[in-house]
């Protein structure tokens, strides 16, 4: 266990907002967890966990104690003739673990290629792109109560998956801490899911659909869609693509006829938060050190020194341009610190 005082939070955050953290302890071995709710530093101050800072948003320093897991490793636990069952430790990366499974040729979350973060967040917002969320192959978490010490073990069921929520955002918030997760991939008869365009465009270029074809392909996308946040300070999607009434994205096609809409319920449907920000003229646009990337209205951006309360100003701004253009509430993807 590591323990820092009075640390830059700038190297722990996509966005690169500058925040400093009392304390910081990284938690490398499963025992140091154990008892570690008897600590004094839990009693008497906030805490936060946090994994690779690229959904957060600091909006001040922080006065406790900052809980980062860097448990690592890999493991395929169980095989049959259809499936693998792999557990995988929260401080490893996400993205080393998709090139793990595509490597080993399982099947599931190849189109979930170079996502940031590490892998103990995966659950926490179910992650998703081109069409899959890790809902879809996720077999179970194991947490652990920060504050009480008791271990569960929750099955895909008992996570309440929903588009960008688990229970990891509501009754489990803030003290459970994910240990480790377990995915069940394909070993073979692989269900690819190249349906959305832009990733059916780019395996043209390749002879082949297999999972490396997809991985390479949305490596591609991504690199060429995305601001990388090495270069350009960012945490993906600032905010979530909304969800209406059937009768709502009636309305808006009525006077946007090319407003993009893709099904979601039975009665909802889901809409672009992109193209909303675009349509109200957002897009590439830069107030002092932050802004909206030029290639994504979805993704705000700080160029450099903004602070947190720059970001939140901006996104207000959006918010409410895009509610008095649509009459749609935009609501936050990253979480504020
Ligand atoms: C360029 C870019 C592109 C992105 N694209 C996508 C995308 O396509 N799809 C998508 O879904 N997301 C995307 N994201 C968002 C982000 O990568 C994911 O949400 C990722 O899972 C966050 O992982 P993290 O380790 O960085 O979590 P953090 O940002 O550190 O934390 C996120 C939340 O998870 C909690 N948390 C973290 N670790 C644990 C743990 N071990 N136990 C309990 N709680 C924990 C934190 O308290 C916090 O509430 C993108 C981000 C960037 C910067």
């Amino acid at each position: 266990m590591n323990i820092y005082n009075n640390i830059s939070l700038k190297p722990f955050n996509t966005f690169g907002i500058e925040a400093i953290a009392k304390t910081f302890i990284e938690i490398s071995d499963i025992n140091d967890l154990i008892n570690f709710h008897n600590t004094e530093i839990l009693k008497s101050e906030p805490y936060f966990i946090l994994g690779g800072g690229s959904n957060i948003l600091f909006t001040k320093d922080f006065a406790g104690t900052i809980i980062h897991p860097n448990f690592k490793g890999i493991e395929i636990i169980e095989k049959n003739k259809d499936f693998n069952y792999v557990k995988v430790f929260a401080g490893e990366i996400w993205d080393d673990f998709v090139n793990f499974c595509v490597t080993n040729n399982l099947g599931g979350i190849e189109n979930l290629s170079l996502i940031p973060g590490n892998c103990g967040a995966s659950p926490v917002q179910n992650i998703g792109a081109f069409g899959v969320e890790i809902k879809d192959c996720l077999e179970s978490v194991e947490i652990y109560n920060i504050e009480t010490g008791e271990k569960r073990t929750l099955t895909n069921n008992e996570c309440k998956f929903g588009y960008r929520t688990s229970i990891f955002k509501t009754d489990f918030k803030h003290n459970w801490l994910i240990i480790y997760t377990t995915y069940k991939l394909k070993s073979s008869d692989y269900s690819f899911q190249t349906s959305y365009g832009a990733l059916s465009e780019e395996l043209k270029r390749h002879n082949e659909v297999s999972l490396k074809s997809i991985r390479e392909s949305v490596i591609n996308i991504r690199t060429l869609k995305l601001p990388d946040p090495k270069e350009i300070g960012n945490a993906g999607s600032f905010f979530k693509n909304p969800i209406v009434s059937i009768k709502k994205a009636e309305e808006i096609n009525k006077i946007f006829s090319d407003a993009p809409v893709y099904k979601f319920s039975k009665t909802e449907v889901k809409l672009a938060a992109g193209w909303l920000i675009e349509q109200c003229g957002w897009k590439g646009k830069q107030i002092g050190n932050v802004g909206v990337h030029k290639k994504q209205a979805l993704v705000l951006v700080n160029y450099g020194n903004a602070k947190g309360i720059d970001i939140i100003n901006l996104s207000e701004k959006i918010k409410n341009s895009v509610f008095f253009k649509f009459g749609i509430t935009l609501e936050t993807e990253v979480n504020f610190l």
